[in-house]
């Protein structure tokens, strides 16, 4: 990776992220919004790039993507759509999963290679009802089924869900396990079906298309993640959900602020020689995106200097870094809308407007969606637990 500035990664995969982000993905974001329709047309971008494959490591074929790398992509992706930057974030998260715990087993690492050669799309299914928000339990559990296994889950949010390949969904180890002892196992195409039991008309973040679903599989043993999930969700899904979560807010706020100074800009050109007035707000807002942007990727670098370390993967279980994770969502899901809140008093009227260029409907309604990806208050309930025993290093 060629890196130029910590606070704004380059590489090739970020660039063709963004050359997706301003060709694709921003032309269909307004009707992917209206319609609640998943971006297709990005995703098919994104396979022909073959940056579904950017976490899969390097000796698998793919491109072994930094944080930082994969956290630019989903900013820049975000610029463009929203949605499409949530669902590839969300894809990326499963991927990394697999590959940071799956790589002793000869069936997940022949599944990498086919996540590089066919650009499969990989879904999520931690939500059930009975346990709403507290991915840490599950109530579904893996059962023997001759000399296979079973496994039926009600969910009640699955982003993508009809459109992606394959699934990875949380379940108790057996159907004696206690709630909190949960696995990670993969549900290929073919193996399991799927029935809509909500519907997804949303506020925002529309095209992630995410209703519950009732999931019904049949699948063979070696489907199951190595490991336990405390040790991938610890290690891995909350780290990579909250930084690259952070990325895809950081790329809203960052197209609120763009068509923000777009407005001032044209404002300026009516009365040359003369500074607007909205013009002082802009700069007030500049230093909370400046922020938002250092505290994101400031993040990324830590997550990347961590893993050089030969003991990276246990760092990532200590009580300070947890917080750091807890602090990073909290702090950046109210951060956004309140970045895109701002760039509204700045643009007025024509950003209230659905129909001007200089919109900001899309963005305030995408950004609210962050306070609710597992909600806020839950995180600082847990935040509250840990500060109890924590003693800063
Ligand atoms: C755009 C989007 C896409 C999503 N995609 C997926 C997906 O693909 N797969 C998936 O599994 N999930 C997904 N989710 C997450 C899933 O929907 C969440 O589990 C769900 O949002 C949580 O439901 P809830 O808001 O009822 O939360 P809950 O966590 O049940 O919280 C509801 C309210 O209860 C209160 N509360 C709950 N617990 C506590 C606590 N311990 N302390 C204090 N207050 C508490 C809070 O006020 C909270 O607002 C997605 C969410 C969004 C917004």
């Amino acid at each position: 990776m060629i890196q130029t500035n910590a606070a704004r990664p380059q590489s090739e995969v970020v660039a063709k992220a963004r050359a997706i982000a301003h060709e694709v993905a921003a032309r269909h974001a307004a009707d992917v919004d209206t319609k609640a329709r998943f971006p297709s047309e990005t995703f098919e971008a994104l396979k022909q790039a073959k940056l579904l494959s950017a976490a899969v490591p390097k000796e698998l074929g793919g491109d072994g993507c930094s944080m930082q790398e994969l956290t630019a992509a989903c900013a820049e992706l975000a610029h463009g759509c929203a949605a499409s930057g949530m669902v590839y974030a969300m894809h990326i998260i499963q991927v990394a999963c697999i590959a940071r715990h799956g790589m002793e087993s000869p069936f997940f690492r022949a599944y990498l290679k086919e996540i590089v050669d066919k650009q499969l799309l990989l879904a999520s299914v931690t939500s059930e009802v009975g346990v709403w928000g507290d991915t840490r339990s599950s109530i579904c559990a893996l059962t023997p089924d001759g000399d296979q296994f079973r496994l039926d889950k009600d969910a009640t949010t699955v982003s993508y869900g009809a459109a992606a390949d394959d699934l990875l969904v949380t379940c108790r180890r057996t159907p004696d396990a206690p709630a909190s002892d949960q696995i990670l196992v993969l549900l290929r195409a073919g193996e399991y079906t799927l029935t809509q039991t909500t519907n997804w008309d949303t506020m925002g973040m529309r095209g992630t298309c995410s209703p519950g679903f009732k999931v019904a599989s049949r699948i063979p043993g070696d489907h199951v993640l190595p490991g336990s999930f405390a040790d991938a969700s610890a290690q891995t899904m909350v780290s990579y959900s909250h930084i690259l979560w952070s990325g895809v807010w950081l790329g809203i706020a960052s197209d609120a602020i763009a068509r923000a100074s777009a407005y001032v800009r044209a404002a300026a050109r009516k009365k040359p020689g003369t500074v607007p007035p909205q013009a002082n707000r802009l700069a007030e807002v500049f230093v909370h995106l400046q922020a938002m942007r250092n505290n994101v990727y400031g993040q990324a670098v830590e997550f990347d200097a961590i893993m050089q370390q030969p003991d990276g993967m246990e760092r990532l279980l200590t009580i300070g870094w947890a917080l750091k994770m807890n602090n990073l969502k909290v702090g950046n899901s109210e951060t956004a809308p309140e970045i895109v809140h701002q760039a509204l008093q700045i643009v007025g009227i024509s950003g209230y407007k659905n129909d001007s260029p200089y919109s900001l409907g899309r963005n305030y309604r995408d950004s609210l969606s962050a306070a609710l990806m597992i909600s806020n208050d839950r995180i600082f309930n847990k935040t509250a637990s840990m500060l109890l025993v924590y003693k800063d290093e």
